[in-house]
């Protein structure tokens, strides 16, 4: 072989970076990142994202039944996972430790983490632009804003986010319900029923033969062409990333709840699906946060299409592609995100 990548050839790659072998083969690889520091480059506040959504809890209670078992708050339960756990020791002869699952997948509203990040960014827009022509203060009671008044405001307003589904199907429903012209990019991986379920909700969805980030790109170009219109960045808005880190204190609640304790002595292991947005980034920073060192945070991602390994292990980020190095990002793997706890009889890295 003697394909040339940024000016290196293929073997020289291999040396640099042995698990490049197995992972042009598809197979699954572990890498720790070397690199990682305890420096925090961003500071979010992620307390400030929280009151947002508690300052939105009546108005969601009220427009989605399914978010009022928890008083108008997006949230899912955690469930040990005790077939996961013994299937574990049968492939691999060790005992994994207590396992959980964050059951994302029966969040309200659009069933998957981007009801965190998604939702969240479309009502800090819509709250932002209420703010700004003063029809809207923190203090309100924000069920007003399912009145027609504000439909026919936000009505006058755009969002735009291009999706592989399930972004989309977040940010489409929330935008759609509030009243906004919302379009939506999908990528040709994207599944049926999300764009006809967007689409008996009023919103417009254009279609791509291409992967994930040609729809990015074009809904992008046509968001700038036009002022008026919010373009949802999954891979730049630090919006979306604080919406997912609200997820960590929640979480923490949660854990407290069950009585278990995040310490040196049991630390917590949390797997997070990962593509190329800001979901398990948001929520790593929100549980360091929380945790400190006494978390580690691992993104798993499909065989096929591990972009954020190959960017992060080379250095090379979005200056490379799986697709340079033969892998052809065909996958279906949707998200399952697993916690692991030591339950002080201690665990093993999977
Ligand atoms: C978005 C998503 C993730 C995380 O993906 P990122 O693109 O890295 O934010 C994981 N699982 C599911 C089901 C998702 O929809």
């Amino acid at each position: 072989m003697s394909r040339v990548i940024l000016g290196k050839d293929i073997e020289q790659w291999m040396k640099d970076f042995p698990h490049l072998q197995q992972l042009m083969k598809t197979e699954p690889i572990t890498w720790i990142n070397d690199r990682k520091s305890n420096h925090e480059p961003i500071h979010l506040t992620i307390e400030e994202a929280e009151q947002r959504l508690r300052r939105f809890a009546p108005f969601l209670a009220s427009v989605f039944p399914d978010t009022q078992a928890n008083q108008g708050l997006i949230e899912s339960p955690i469930q040990r996972v005790v077939l996961a756990e013994q299937e574990i020791e049968k492939q691999f002869g060790k005992n994994p430790g207590n396992l959980w699952l964050k059951c994302d997948h029966q969040l309200p509203i659009s069933g998957s983490i981007k009801a965190r990040g998604g939702i969240y960014e479309v009502l800090a827009h819509a709250e932002k632009l209420a703010f700004q022509h003063g029809m809207l203060r923190e203090s309100d009671d924000y069920s007003i804003l399912a009145d027609e008044s504000f439909r026919s405001f936000f009505s006058s307003h755009k969002i735009a986010v291009g999706s592989t589904g399930n972004l989309g199907l977040s940010i489409g429903v929330m935008g759609a319900a509030l009243g906004f012209q919302v379009t939506v990019h999908m990528s040709a991986d994207a599944k049926q029923w999300k764009k006809d379920l967007l689409r008996t909700r009023g919103v417009e969805v254009i279609e791509y033969t291409s992967d994930y980030s040609k729809a990015v790109e074009e809904g992008r170009k046509q968001a700038e062409a036009d002022p008026t219109t919010h373009f949802v960045d999954d891979e730049n808005s630090t919006t979306l990333f604080v919406g997912y880190a609200t997820a960590a204190k929640r979480l923490a609640g949660q854990l407290a709840e069950q009585g278990i304790e995040v310490s040196a002595e049991r630390p917590l292991h949390v797997y997070l699906p990962c593509g190329v947005g800001g979901g398990p980034g948001g929520v790593t920073y929100g549980l360091k946060q929380e945790f400190g060192e006494h978390v580690q945070c691992f993104f798993v991602e499909p065989t096929h299409s591990p972009c954020m390994v190959l960017g992060m292990m080379t250095g090379y980020h979005d200056r490379i592609s799986v697709q340079d190095f033969g892998i052809d990002n065909q996958t279906i793997a949707d998200g399952a995100a697993y916690l692991r706890y030591h339950d002080g009889r201690g665990f093993n890295a999977l």
